[in-house]
């Protein structure tokens, strides 16, 4: 031991006491003060912003959603279980943000954009806020280009626009998830990105999901983002903001990207538990008072940029799922008023085998149409007044015993219309085929044929026109109209493929 005479020690406290703020750098922590389901109140962390993350003392990562002073509630990213009453925890001073390169294009990560397939690393040099700032009005220009989905029964009636946010709204196994990641596939080869984020699923269907993807080819220009059932509550409200922000990322650099959260009824259901948990006060349906706020500064973030920023865009399809139909529930009426339209999908005609089951006298695209292409617009004009009329008729016949002549037509007209968009999972039409297809029903042509007959008439005609007439693919695709030439076309190759296939109802 050394001997260290008084006036020394004195001496060392007092050179201490002097350099003390030098290179000592000062982080705002705390102590966690209760813990549990994944919820920690601290206190001592003064000031801490909201929605900053703070670390544990054993690493774990969380979010001050609120920004209090004396006692703050902060909620862990994982499980929380290593985090204890007592340890100290760190503010770090910035706001939840996620790596994001191009190297995400065909992985699978998680909320905070880690990769979860197993492929390691995935390399980037630069980082964007989880939550960052919807494009303002001045960013922003009117939705004018087709995002076409191959489904013909959308893309005919219900057009979706680049840019623009359309609901698909449905009960459960209704189809939801076949019609909005159905058009992922489809945008082979149209320079869009697609982000995918599924929010508290079976790990099973995100899985079924992503091998879909990638045997049509679609996971190279796609992202998952995925937060199974499994998942905390915290990393189930993070994920789309993630997939948003992965895919602003390419918008801001003028390329079009496609975003489907899957589902947000699950994320509101997050948001509820961590809300109920942090003990904020419940309101309707125990969803806390600001509910609405989550998902529309998450809609918001889908936009058609101006020509100043690049043109870039980014379309959403959120889907939400409802009970029993019930459209006046609290997230659905949330979202319906935040997005630009609605597809909506019924329990009924799923189940009767008219998938999808589109119920298109309800289902609108508030936008869509300044962006349908001109083609299907020609041919597609009463598409959407007839089904509903058929609609109408069809609920009423089923009471008069012996209907006229006219309403004969009708119903007649709307069984093969419907018929006409029905179409299987994973089967997306181009637009020259849906021009065909919708033109055919459209014009009175199938009228004479049996129902059962309109489906296989309907796909041999297609394969006809591509034999044998492929000038008609050329004009539609070459000048996007439907010409006097091509509609010529069209009605030889009907006639002719008519006489040689349908069999004629017997008069
Ligand atoms: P959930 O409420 O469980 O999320 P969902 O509404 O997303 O269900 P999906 O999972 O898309 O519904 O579809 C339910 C089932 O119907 C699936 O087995 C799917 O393969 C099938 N299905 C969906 N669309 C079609 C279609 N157009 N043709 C044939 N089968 C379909
Ligand atoms: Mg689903």
């Amino acid at each position: 031991m050394v001997n260290t005479r008084p006036g020394e020690i004195s001496s060392i406290i007092l050179g201490q006491i002097e350099q003390y703020d030098r290179g000592v750098k000062v982080f705002n922590t705390g102590t966690v003060l209760q813990v549990g389901d994944g919820i920690a109140r601290i206190h001592g962390l003064d000031g801490v912003m909201a929605g900053e993350l703070v670390e544990f003392e054993d690493g774990t990562v969380g979010t001050a959603p609120n920004s209090e002073s004396d006692n703050v509630g902060a909620v862990s990213m994982g499980d929380g279980l290593a985090i204890q009453e007592g340890g100290s925890v760190k503010a770090t001073g910035k706001i939840a943000q996620i790596p994001v390169s191009d190297a995400y294009l065909g992985r699978v990560v998680n909320a905070l954009a880690q990769p979860i397939d197993g492929k390691g690393r995935i390399a980037s040099s630069e980082s964007r806020p989880i939550e960052s700032p919807a494009p303002g009005i001045i960013s922003r220009r009117s939705v004018y280009e087709p995002m076409q989905t191959g489904l013909i029964a959308t893309d005919s009636t219900i057009p979706i626009g680049r840019g623009q946010r359309e609901l698909v709204i449905g009960d459960r196994q209704t189809g939801k998830t076949a019609v909005a990641t159905d058009t992922i596939p489809n945008q082979r080869g149209q320079n869009v990105i697609c982000v995918y984020v599924a929010i508290g699923q079976k790990a099973s269907s995100v899985a079924q999901a992503v091998s879909t993807f990638e045997e049509r080819g679609a996971m190279e220009y796609t992202i998952a983002v995925a937060e199974t059932a499994d998942s905390s509550a915290t990393s189930q409200y993070l994920a789309p903001y993630t997939g948003a922000a992965l895919a602003e990322y390419f918008m801001y650099r003028k390329q079009h990207t496609l975003i489907i959260h899957d589902d947000l009824s699950k994320q509101a259901q997050a948001y509820r538990q961590m809300s109920l948990l942090l003990r904020r006060p419940p309101g309707r349906e125990a969803y806390p008072g600001d509910v609405f706020y989550p998902h529309s500064r998450l809609l918001e973030r889908a936009a058609k940029l101006s020509s100043q920023l690049g043109e870039g865009s980014m379309t959403a399809l959120p889907i939400v799922e409802t009970q029993a139909g019930d459209v006046s529930a609290y997230t659905p009426t949330n979202v319906i008023s935040i997005t630009d339209g609605q597809i909506f999908l019924s329990a009924d005609p799923f189940n009767a085998g008219v998938r999808p089951a589109i119920n298109v006298g309800i289902s609108v695209s508030r936008v869509g149409s300044a962006a349908q292409t001109k083609a299907m617009k020609q041919v597609a004009g009463k598409l959407k007044l007839e089904l509903a009329q058929f609609a109408e008729s069809e609920a009423f016949a089923q009471f008069a015993s012996d209907p006229d002549k006219a309403t004969r037509n009708q119903l007649a007209r709307g069984q093969r219309l419907r018929e006409l968009l029905k179409q299987s999972q994973s089967a997306p039409l181009s637009v020259e085929e849906q021009v065909a297809t919708t033109y055919a029903g459209a014009s009175g042509c199938l009228d004479a044929s049996e129902i059962g007959q309109v489906q296989e008439f309907l796909a041999q005609l297609r394969e006809y026109l591509v034999t044998n007439k492929p000038e008609f693919t050329e004009i539609i695709r070459s000048t996007k109209t439907f010409t006097e030439r091509a509609e010529a076309l069209l009605k030889e190759a009907i006639k002719e493929h008519t006489e040689s296939s349908l069999p004629q109802k017997q008069v």
